[in-house]
């Protein structure tokens, strides 16, 4: 009978999703309308016409999806997860000041285990409401990642990031290496989470680290990700110092026989692009964040066009600040456009493959995920089309359902979320995530994050150690300044018989300022010290040094007792130091500088012979130094100062008492004109030269 034997001819499937556009992104893109796609298990059974597989399936559930597209799940190809938890912590900085002025300070204060769990399962809700189910991160922790998107129900690549200096995870990078073995070897074999190496990119890693990682790579062939060519300073100091681009020097290194995803790739030329194609390198393109770092814009439709697997991501949280692929595929659509005045550039069915199945390749999964056809795993959504932003619908080219996704769609339109067969968000609800109570848990973190934040902004010195790099710690000097009368009655006293010239030096001085007008009148000072060698070669040393701005205690002969406080090396620019502490004012003074170090009367003191260049002074300086360490110290050291500034010709009624800061500005804020009247009756010089605020 054959009604009999079509009943027993059907396939028993778990679920029936019926009815919808069915958006296959296989090789023909094929396009079902109305179309259904049957799961078993956690694979894709079936996918076809909707009359084709109601005969064929004997479906446990059916889902109607009339007026829905079902499409592949998105793939977010590089992002670094438990940032959703630093969301708006710091926008609108450059990339040095972001990174170093706030990321780095707020991972090395809060970063563990319990942090990475808590912000990929913040990050999985948000991803999966919004049509993500597939991601690859790379962060600290990653065994915690990995735990947070297998409970979240999220396929990822988890990809331990290593890098040449400490991490919130590990002190060396021999340890990081270790992390990562372990992790690799853990979740080997495991259905939703591949574990990788995530050497952080070529100018955090040394050879030794991108040949172990690699090594990693190959023996458990997992895929690598890495940044490359983010930023065009980045590139262009590695091939200052390399004389070959990032790309090629991964080649170089081997790295490139690995599975790698090269996240950015905003700078990279023709040659790069047609290696990276010819290796088969994935490239994570992450528009928002590189609009918002303001690192460039990708030459995606050249990737494309060359072949290279460029797949969307996100970024961290921190740089972007959501995790909406819906987004970030409109981007990469529009961007091209604009940059190239090219309308035909990415078209939409191009941005839709970007964050399916070429996002699949990018990422080395194309055998897993990215296309709905038979024998891959389900990872799949359903987007309603019921909505007023995609009213009415159109189907004059064949192509208008890339449009609606790309022009028009939004995360929030995702109803239904499928990953490796499970179910896990029905009708825009999560089913495997709290979301209020991870939301609450998010929410307690931040405040204590806040907090730390709001303390450091109140101290210049907070920041200052926020940063790192202190060199030393308070220390006190007696010192005295006075104008010279002349040069000659100077260098005919240092010939005294009792000074005694141990050393000797000359140097230009560039000093920057920074004043911030509050009650402490802190004031933090870079220095470029310009020290002339024998050869006339100039070794320029860059510093940072705290000051207050009073002195502590005032002896005879106009020796002042001063706290010079914190100073570090300065390892970063002026203009990184600028945006980072935001002065409130600057003021600059440019010096030339004879340096004497002397002894006299058995004690060490350092002479300096200053020519003030900016603002012109018409008049040397002589100051006078030494470190002190007790009261009785410094009385006695005021009294032999007294006596060198007599030796050197320094008049009593020449005495200053003032850092030359204060002597030659004083304009500006309240606490600046307050100094400069003080400094008006402490010096009489009446030479002050008047600054830009003048
Ligand atoms: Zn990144």
């Amino acid at each position: 009978m054959p009604s009999d034997r079509s009943e027993t001819a059907r396939t028993p499937v778990d679920a029936l999703l019926r009815g919808g556009i069915v958006l296959t992104m296989d090789a023909t893109r094929t396009i079902h309308e109305p179309g259904s796609v049957a799961i078993r298990g956690a694979d894709i059974v079936a996918v076809g016409p909707v009359e084709a597989l109601d005969a064929q399936c004997d479906a446990a559930q059916v889902v109607d999806c009339a007026g829905h597209v079902i499409m592949p799940g998105l793939i977010n190809t590089h992002t670094h997860s438990p940032m959703s938890l630093l969301r708006g912590l710091a926008d609108d900085l450059r990339l040095d000041v972001w990174l170093y002025g706030y990321i780095l300070p707020v991972e090395r204060e809060f970063v563990n285990p319990e942090f990475c769990f808590l912000g990929t399962t913040l990050a999985c809700a948000e991803m999966l409401r919004g049509g993500t189910t597939c991601f690859a991160d790379m962060y600290y922790h990653e065994e915690e990642v990995a735990w947070a998107a297998v409970q979240a129900g999220m396929r990822a690549i988890c990809g331990e990031t290593i890098m040449k200096l400490p991490t919130p995870d590990a002190a060396t990078y021999e340890e990081s290496l270790r992390y990562c073995a372990d992790l690799l070897a853990h979740w080997r074999g495991h259905e939703l989470i591949v574990a990788a190496p995530g050497p952080h990119s070529v100018y955090m890693c040394t050879p030794e680290i991108l040949q172990e990682t690699s090594a990693l790579a190959r023996q458990y062939d997992a895929p690598q990700l890495i940044h490359v060519a983010e930023t065009q300073d980045e590139v262009e100091g590695w091939i200052a110092a390399t004389g070959v681009h990032p790309a090629r020097w991964l080649e170089e290194q081997g790295v490139l026989d690995t599975k790698v995803v090269a996240a950015h790739c905003v700078h990279v030329e023709t040659e790069e692009i047609l290696l990276m194609a010819r290796r088969g390198v994935g490239v994570a393109h992450n528009p928002t964040s590189n609009l918002k770092l303001a690192s460039g814009v990708a030459p995606v439709a050249e990737m494309l066009a060359s072949r290279v697997h460029v797949g969307i991501g996100t970024d961290g949280c921190a740089s972007n600040n959501d995790l909406s692929l819906f987004e970030e595929m409109r981007l990469a659509a529009l961007l091209p456009k604009g940059i190239g005045r090219n309308p035909l550039a990415v078209p939409a069915e191009q941005a839709v493959a970007m964050a399916t199945i070429q996002g699949a390749r990018c990422l080395h999964l194309d055998h897993l995920t990215g296309s709905l056809e038979v024998g891959k795993r389900a990872d799949l959504i359903v987007v309603s089309l019921e909505n007023l932003h995609s009213t009415p619908r159109y189907d004059t080219t064949g192509l208008n359902i890339y449009s609606y996704l790309v022009y028009t769609a939004q995360g929030c339109d995702v109803r239904d979320v499928y990953v490796n067969g499970r179910e896990v968000v029905r009708d825009g609800a999560l089913l495997t995530v709290d979301e209020r109570g991870i939301r609450a848990q998010a929410d307690a973190l931040a405040r204590r994050i806040n907090r730390f934040f709001v303390e450091r902004e109140k101290s210049v010195l907070d920041k200052l150690i926020a940063i790192g790099g202190l060199e030393q710690r308070e220390t006190f000097e007696v010192q005295a300044k006075g104008l010279l009368q002349d040069e000659a009655t100077f260098l005919r006293g240092m010939a005294h018989p009792d000074i005694h010239v141990t050393r000797r030096n000359s140097r230009d001085q560039y000093d920057t300022y920074f004043l911030f007008g509050d009650p402490s009148g802190d004031r933090l000072r870079y220095r470029e010290d310009n020290v002339i060698l024998g050869d006339g070669r100039i070794a320029p040393i860059y510093s940072l040094a705290l000051m207050g701005p009073a002195k502590e205690a005032e002896f005879a002969n106009s020796v002042v007792l001063s706290r010079l406080r914190y100073t570090a090396a300065a390892d970063r620019s002026l203009r990184f130091y600028r945006e980072y502490f935001q002065p409130k004012t600057e003021r600059e003074i440019v010096k030339h500088r004879e340096r004497y170090h002397i002894r006299y009367q058995g004690l060490d003191f350092a002479v300096n012979l200053d020519r003030i260049a900016e603002p012109e002074q018409p008049n040397l300086y002589v100051e006078i130094k030494s470190r002190t360490w007790s009261q009785q110290d410094a009385i006695r050291k005021a009294r032999l100062i007294g006596e060198l500034l007599r030796i050197l010709g320094a008049q009593p009624e020449d005495m200053l008492q003032h850092e030359y800061v204060d002597l030659f500005w004083g304009e500006g804020s309240a606490e600046g004109s307050k100094r400069n009247e003080r400094s008006t009756g402490g010096c009489d010089t009446g030479r002050r030269s008047g600054g830009p605020n003048a």
